[in-house]
């Protein structure tokens, strides 16, 4: 994430200039200022502007320095600027938004389908079925962030963006097929086998191929927004649900791949095995996607309101490099 800017030393680290002189041992000049930026207690919420680094909270007792570690991150300064963040974070937001939205309908169109195996009619409306496709639409016009959310974005994870971005054309496409049109030829469209079930499993391992494209072309800069984040750039959470994400989709596919081969006549248990398969990796796309989904929110949240620079926190600037 770093590649491109220059990494400055923080102010101190040179004993020059400022501050106690040059006699005081490397970082004293930081420890002996002020905090001229606004920097709240990291426990109570006071304002600690004003205060010494070595001094402790007024209020709570908890030490400056304390704050400082739970809260500044040490990267701020190399973070690029984004230009329209509250645009960008929206459309992240929506990228995940929509893809949960289109997952949660295709649940919802096979949880109705076991309802009715058991003679519960949940009354799914006929125009239910383009919401998938809806949701796939909806968060493709979000995935235009990642093409190039910010300047400094490396030529060729723009262009893989912009891969990602157009596969969800035939994804939306698939999608508005597989359950607008082909699912109402048939009352049981996942659990029957017949030939419109094997037509459907074709179009299902087309949905996966592009679905793989989607992720793993806005895959680079998605991390690299998130790596804006200090919680995801530490690894205090995983960062690598988007390849779980496509691991999932290639056990369904494998499932898929199982109840064509039953269509062609290696039987039942087959396609049953390739039932499991599938409801198995859709479970593990799913919970991948809930994953992306916290990251999304965390990112966006990051994007509108910057980390804390360390810089920021003693001179009260952001961008100037002087106090
Ligand atoms: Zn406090």
């Amino acid at each position: 994430m770093t590649e491109g800017t220059e990494r400055e030393r923080p102010r101190g680290e040179t004993g020059a200039g400022h501050g106690v002189g040059a006699d005081a041992p490397p970082g004293g000049d930081v420890l002996a200022r002020e905090l001229q930026g606004t920097l709240p207690c990291a426990r109570c919420g006071y304002n600690l502007r004003g205060l010494s680094v070595r001094a402790v909270c007024p209020e709570c007792g908890t030490p400056v320095r304390g704050t400082i570690l739970a809260m500044v991150d040490p990267f701020a300064e190399e973070l690029r600027p984004i230009a329209f963040p509250r645009v960008i974070a929206s459309l992240v937001v929506l990228w995940g938004a929509g893809a949960v939205a289109a997952a949660a309908a295709v649940w919802w169109l096979r949880g109705a389908e076991l309802a009715s195996m058991i003679g519960v009619d949940l009354a799914v409306p006929e125009w239910f079925g383009a919401v998938p496709a809806a949701g796939v639409a909806v968060s493709g016009v979000g995935a235009l962030a990642l093409i190039r959310p910010h300047g400094g974005i490396a030529p060729v994870a723009s262009v893989a963006a912009g891969v990602g971005v157009a596969a969800y054309i035939p994804l939306a496409y698939l999608m508005l097929i597989l359950h607008a049109n082909v699912d109402r030829l048939s009352t049981m469209p996942f659990m029957g086998r017949d030939e419109v079930s094997e037509m459907r499993t074709l179009i299902r391992l087309g949905i996966a191929f592009f679905a793989a494209i989607t992720i793993m072309g806005v895959r680079p800069n998605a991390r690299l927004l998130g790596s804006r984040s200090l919680v995801m750039r530490s690894g205090r959470v995983d960062r690598q649900t988007m390849l779980v994400m496509v691991g999932a989709l290639g056990i369904a596919s494998a499932g898929d791949a199982l109840r064509l081969m039953a269509v062609g006549g290696l039987g039942d248990l087959l396609g049953t095995i390739g039932l499991i398969v599938i409801a198995v990796g859709s479970m593990l796309f799913t919970l991948g996607l809930a994953g992306v989904m916290v990251d999304v929110t965390r990112v966006a949240r990051v994007i509108v309101s910057p980390p804390l620079g360390i810089r920021q926190v003693l001179y009260g600037t952001g961008d100037e490099r002087s106090p």
